[in-house]
């Protein structure tokens, strides 16, 4: 099962493929948005990974999960601060004061973060955002879960899928957020949003190798 220290390692994982990926993430916001994704998300994740020192050795995946979603509420900004804040917010919820988080906690809290941003942005899966990478992500979680994976592998999967997901946001015109702006012109691009969550989901991933 995963404990604090993988929640730790993901959230610290995360702050270094973000720190990593900025200029790649400015790049796909450039093209179809404004520009600032990448600025956005490294800024959140910077604030986020200092204050991981303040918890206490017993405190639980679901407190640090909780600290992110603050942090990146107050931080990140635009569309994808309250998305993402949302997301984390409802996947501490979801994995409540528990210790370690067996398959079945992994898939409920990706499943909770999810919901959290469509319940938020309303989202569909083929709008061209983030949900794209998010949905067929928990699919992915759920086979994995149903299918007797371990944790790591359902993390592996669930990232997979949201890798794929990220690419398949290439031909769609987007029905969500700044890119719906520009209607085919939008053609042809990534998903920036996609393309985070994918990196998120790889970190958690890699955090439970
Ligand atoms: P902004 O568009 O305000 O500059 P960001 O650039 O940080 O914010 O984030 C843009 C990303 O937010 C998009 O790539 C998309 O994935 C996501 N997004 C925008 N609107 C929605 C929505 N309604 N539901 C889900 N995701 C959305
Ligand atoms: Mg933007
Ligand atoms: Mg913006």
């Amino acid at each position: 099962a995963l404990g604090l220290s993988w929640t730790l390692d993901w959230i610290r994982r995360s702050g270094a493929v973000i720190a990593d990926k900025r200029v790649e993430l400015i790049t796909l916001d450039r093209a179809i948005g404004d520009g600032d994704h990448g600025e956005n998300m490294d800024r959140g994740f910077q604030a986020v990974v200092p204050k991981l020192d303040v918890l206490d050795d017993d405190a639980t995946p679901g407190d640090a999960l909780k600290l992110v979603a603050t942090t990146l509420i107050s931080t990140v900004g635009g569309a994808a601060g309250p998305l993402f804040g949302t997301a984390y917010l409802k996947a501490a919820i979801a994995v409540g004061s528990a210790p370690e988080l067996d398959g079945a906690a992994v898939v409920a809290l990706l499943t909770a973060a999810r919901d959290g941003i469509v319940l938020r942005g309303k989202a569909e899966v083929g709008d061209k955002t983030m949900i794209d990478a998010w949905t067929p992500a928990v699919d992915a979680a759920v086979a994995a879960e149903a299918a007797g994976a371990s944790e790591s592998e359902i993390l592996a999967a669930a990232a997979e899928a949201a890798a794929a997901g990220a690419v398949a946001t290439e031909p769609l015109v987007a029905h969500k957020g700044r890119a719906s702006y520009l209607g085919e012109r939008a053609i042809g691009h990534r998903d920036p949003g996609a393309q985070s969550t994918a990196y998120l989901l790889q970190a958690a991933a890699d955090a439970a190798q």
